[in-house]
């Protein structure tokens, strides 16, 4: 059977995106189908009051991997934006991630070398070889102190479930330093696409026909009919119609506000550390990309649990889950026309460069 296309690329996220202007320059042809009505995913950014606001929370590229910086970097012009959030426990603030000043700030410690005693001191018994859960890895890196006020309430609002039933493997993406250095990742090339990651994702998609509002698991049949191959960035769980039963997952909710003042926060991303506070963290946009508009737009995120009909935004890597994404993966490699890619299909918790080196590999 001649097909009009050699792939249909379901999602123009970040993995779809990349795959496509590979596919493309490698003189293949393509056609994305987006179920939403703009493209670039979680990515979007969308101009209000002259700021990039990121509609579907903050994204801030960040990546160890010189090939993978020298590719976003033909899409658009990255500026110099560190990340270095902050936490706001019940009014008090605290550098992350826990380095020097958070130590500093928490005890009153000045060196290294105190700062390691007082966190020995503080595990006491907890100085677990192998920490079974999140719980246990945190007491293990950081001491009680810093559990109780920047870990605990963040976590368990971010994840919907005690630190005791969560994977360890999720804080240990925040690093522990013993210098004075508040930027959160540990990666050689960071930054912002200057004028929005919508851009950056259009220059990708550049001469290649996309159809927006197209559902590709509603339209199945007759999409299936169009390309060769399908490459599938949606959930994976979704694809095979739940049949194993749901994937869990967190979303996110956001509520965004303009102000009618210059500046807010004073700084891009606050984390309400809190159990109390109803929402996770408030961004302001601005700062992402050192704004100096009269105005400013500000998002209060918000945790919740996954149900149908609403985005999934975080794979929740427990035993239960993993152990019916393995049963789904068994389903998705007899596929043999469709592979199963992006941070859905895949159900894995990837940071943006990753998603964008495995799409560079597999093109
Ligand atoms: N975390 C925390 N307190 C904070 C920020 C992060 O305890 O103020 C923990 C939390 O468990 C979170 C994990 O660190 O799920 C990873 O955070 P990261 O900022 O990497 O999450 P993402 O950028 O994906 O939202």
């Amino acid at each position: 059977m001649a097909y009009k296309y050699d792939y249909l690329i379901a999602g123009s996220g970040l993995y779809g995106s990349v795959f496509a202007e590979r596919a493309r320059a490698a003189g293949k042809k393509c056609i994305v189908v987006e179920k939403r009505n703009h493209i670039a995913g979680s990515l979007y950014t969308q101009e209000q009051e002259g700021i990039q606001v990121h509609c579907y929370g903050p994204h801030i590229f960040h990546t160890n991997n010189r090939d993978v910086w020298t590719y976003v970097n033909r899409f658009a012009l990255f500026n110099h934006f560190i990340n270095c959030p902050i936490a706001n426990y019940k009014g008090q603030i605290f550098n992350l991630p826990f380095n020097m000043n958070t130590f500093n700030r928490m005890w009153g410690v000045v060196s290294p070398e105190e700062a390691r005693a007082e966190i020995r001191r503080q595990r006491g018994d907890y100085d677990f070889e192998n920490p079974r859960n999140l719980e246990e890895m945190a007491l293990k890196l950081v001491g009680r102190d810093i559990y109780e006020k920047l870990i605990r309430g963040y976590t368990e609002k971010q994840w919907g479930r005690p630190c005791s039933e969560l994977p360890p493997s999720i804080i240990k993406r925040l690093p522990v330093r013993f210098t004075y250095d508040n930027n959160y990742y540990e990666a050689e090339y960071q930054g912002i696409p200057k004028g929005g990651y919508t851009a950056m994702i259009q220059r990708m998609l550049e001469g290649i026909e996309i159809q927006q509002e197209t559902d590709y698991l509603a339209d199945k049949k007759p999409l299936d009919a169009l390309a060769e191959y399908i490459v599938y960035t949606g959930p994976i769980d979704a694809y095979f119609g739940y049949c194993l039963g749901p994937l869990e997952y967190r979303s996110l909710r956001f509520e965004t506000e303009t102000l009618d003042q210059e500046n807010f926060q004073g700084n891009a991303v606050v984390n309400y550390t809190d159990r109390e506070t109803p929402f996770t963290r408030m961004i302001e946009h601005k700062h992402f990309e050192f704004g100096t508009q009269e105005k400013t737009v500000i998002s209060r995120e918000y945790s919740n649990e996954w149900q149908p009909g609403v985005d999934p935004y975080y794979p929740i890597g427990d035993e239960k889950n993993l152990t019916r994404y393995a049963a789904y993966r068994e389903l998705a490699d007899r596929e043999r026309r469709v592979k199963f890619c992006g941070r859905l299909g895949t159900y894995r918790y990837y940071d943006m460069d990753q998603i964008v080196e495995q799409a560079l590999r597999d093109s």
